[in-house]
């Protein structure tokens, strides 16, 4: 799916940009942004499942509202050594989740943002997701960051 590629791409990009000033942001810990930025798209499972005659929607939707992704997070983060470090990480990825959908998505009628404080529906409208052009960009972006980045890394190893 389209959506995918661009949410892994923008949070490559950040970690990627990041990187060029905190050690941080190493192979590891971008690897954990980018799964954090696809638990709220863990809710699709809900198709996977419908396939096979389970109807999951009602349990599985709540992963694609940040309380939902978040607790997935939590519980993702126990695995690891360094918990609160984890957690943190898959948070970075969840932002950079939903600060997209709230661009790209308005098909399923916008994101419950502060669900359970509001049930409004956030949406900007600016286009939707079978718009390939914002993938396309997210994609060229991608390639522009890992080129610098390879400048970047060559310098630092003659200087
Ligand atoms: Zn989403």
């Amino acid at each position: 799916m389209p959506d995918w590629v661009t949410h892994i791409a923008v949070a490559w990009i950040i970690c990627r940009l990041l990187s060029f000033k905190y050690d941080e942001f190493n192979a590891a810990n971008t690897m954990l942004v980018i799964t954090g930025a696809l638990i709220p798209d863990f809710s699709k499972f809900i198709l996977v499942f419908k396939f096979f005659g389970l109807d999951l929607s009602e349990y599985l939707s709540i992963i694609h509202i940040p309380t939902g992704s978040v607790i997935v997070a939590g519980m993702m983060s126990m695995l690891f050594p360094e918990k609160k470090k984890a957690f943190l990480f898959f948070g970075l990825g969840i932002i950079t989740h939903y600060s997209l959908d709230i661009i790209l998505e308005h098909v399923s009628g916008g994101i419950y943002l502060l669900f359970p404080f509001s049930w409004w529906q956030w949406q900007l409208q600016i286009t939707n997701s079978s718009d390939y052009l914002i993938t396309l960009l997210a994609l060229c972006l991608a390639g522009l960051v890992y080129l610098v980045g390879r400048e970047i890394d060559a310098n630092k190893g003659t200087a």
